[in-house]
């Protein structure tokens, strides 16, 4: 029998990419260059820990270079390679594209396995990488700006601002020369949640679509649908929490390194989200039951199932144990191009990595532009909507000489927080670009699914730029 050869994660994004950009009738060079990644940076770095040295092998890539600056996280595994930082940054570009995010693509990615290094030696590799990047001219608030992925977070991207800022004292921009900071650092409310968020509006979203619904036998509304989660990190943590806390979806199980939790009434997420920081594993969790095998969690048979771990988990050598209606891909690439084949032949609905998890770059952006304006969200126009709207109120009161309860009077004169903005800038992003996924989905006759939609528009407005340059006229 003849084996089957499974694309690398790298080759499932360019095949994904040629299948899309083979429906548009951009000419030939242009989509040649709208594909290829404009800029490598592989380094080799020494840093010393003790009386040792040890040399650490690392990667910025910008793909594409139509806006600036280009944008995308840094990665800290022990799995990178070049292939997959450029598989990476090139879905950063389509992702930025969907969501009207003014950036190009870019990601980093240092080959490490975070979870055996100190705090201080962590420390020491993100400074270097840093250095790194600013000799090459790889960072700056209008040339390249990095965020968290996977293995990072905001402590990290502390670091990086802190040594930017060292030799880049007298630019007055110097803070917005990377996002995902914790707040008291120029940082943004909401940036640590807003991938999780983002993956729960367009879920949500998704749900509220009758036809689609009908199609896969499942009623309207994400309320009491079952979902299994992989990965309890960022990504995970926060998809399972807010579908939970917001949508009243059920979390019937979650997945780490160490097995599956599994509990069909649902689990309490905040209680194993605890017991995964106190323990750094989800077994022994007394609330649901552990399944061991490799696989268990792509088995469970529910509506939603929802990679948040890394790429290619999802393959054709497990695919065909999928019993969920749709597959919601939080994490980057976690369904392979052969595995979608199949499942999307199994009548299975996937919303797609490149839209679903733009929450992240989208409340980025947000942030950039706090740190360009040097100020918070809200400070200017918080109080004075307050007053407005108390006005009015007590307009209404006058008029119609009924009073208004103190809670329900302080509902409706609330103006917004940074918070609020952020939430609501992401809420109207994430639903935008899926009703534009939707329309070319159902506009066009050749394109079924969600991924092809995606990747049509976004080349469709990358070309577009490209065009509006006078490049490829
Ligand atoms: P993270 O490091 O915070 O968490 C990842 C979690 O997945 C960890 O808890 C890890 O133990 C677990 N994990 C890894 N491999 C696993 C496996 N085989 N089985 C079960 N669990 C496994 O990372 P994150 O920031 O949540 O990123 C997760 C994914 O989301 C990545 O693909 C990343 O590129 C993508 N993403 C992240 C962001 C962001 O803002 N952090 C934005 C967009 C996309």
């Amino acid at each position: 029998m003849k084996k089957l050869v499974e694309p690398n994660f790298y080759e499932s994004v360019m095949q994904n990419f040629d299948k899309a950009a083979a429906l548009t009738n951009h000419a030939k060079g242009l989509l040649d260059q709208i594909r290829e990644c404009n800029s490598i940076y592989q380094m080799n770095f020494p840093v010393k820990f003790g009386n040792q040295y040890e040399v650490i092998e690392a990667y910025r890539i910008q793909h594409s270079h139509h806006r600036a600056p280009t944008k995308g996280g840094i990665r800290f595994s022990e799995h990178v390679s070049q292939e997959e930082v450029m598989a990476l940054a090139a879905l950063m570009t389509f992702k930025c594209a969907l969501v009207d995010v003014p950036f190009g693509g870019a990601k980093g990615g240092v080959k490490i396995n975070h979870k055996k290094y100190s705090v201080d030696q962590l420390e020491k590799i993100t400074r270097r990488y840093t250095v790194e990047l600013i000799r090459k001219g790889f960072i700056g608030p209008s040339v390249d700006v990095p965020a968290p992925d996977y293995g990072t977070g905001s402590r990290e991207m502390a670091w990086i601002l802190d040594t930017y800022r060292t030799f880049a004292k007298d630019e007055i921009d110097a803070v917005g020369c990377v996002t995902g900071k914790p707040v008291a650092q120029n940082g943004i409310r909401g940036r640590t949640e807003a991938t999780g968020r983002g993956v729960y509006y367009g879920i949500r979203e998704l749900l509220k679509q009758e036809d689609e619904m009908k199609a896969i036998g499942l009623t309207p509304g994400i309320a009491g649908k079952t979902m299994v989660i992989q990965g309890l990190g960022n990504v995970g943590s926060y998809t399972a929490s807010i579908s939970k806390e917001e949508g009243d979806a059920k979390i019937i199980g979650i997945a780490e390194y160490d097995g599956t939790i599994y509990n069909p009434d649902g689990i309490n997420v905040q209680k194993l989200i605890s017991y995964k920081k106190s323990n750094g594993k989800v077994s022994g969790f007394p609330g649901g039951k552990l399944l061991k095998g490799k696989d268990d969690w792509l088995s469970i048979k529910c509506d939603i199932l929802v990679p948040a771990a890394l790429e290619s988990t999802i393959h054709i050598g497990n695919a065909k144990k999928v019993k969920a209606k749709i597959i919601a891909e939080a994490a980057n690439g976690p369904v392979t191009a052969k595995a979608e084949e199949l499942l999307l032949k199994k009548g299975i609905i996937i919303l797609p990595d490149m839209y679903l998890n733009a929450g992240g770059v989208t409340v980025s952006y947000f942030e950039w532009l706090k740190n360009l304006s040097h100020m918070r969200f809200g400070r200017m126009d918080k109080r004075f909507n307050e007053n407005t709207n108390l006005n009015l109120v007590n307009l209404v009161e006058k008029m119609t000489g009924k009073k208004v309860s103190k809670a329900n009077k302080k509902l409706l004169t609330k103006g917004g927080d940074e918070i609020d903005l952020v939430r609501s800038g992401l809420e109207e992003t994430m639903l935008n670009a899926f009703h534009n996924i939707r329309e070319v989905k159902n506009r066009r006759k050749k394109v079924n699914d969600y991924r092809a939609a995606a990747f049509i528009n976004a080349i469709d407005k990358v070309a577009g730029d490209y065009m509006m340059m006078g490049i490829f006229p």
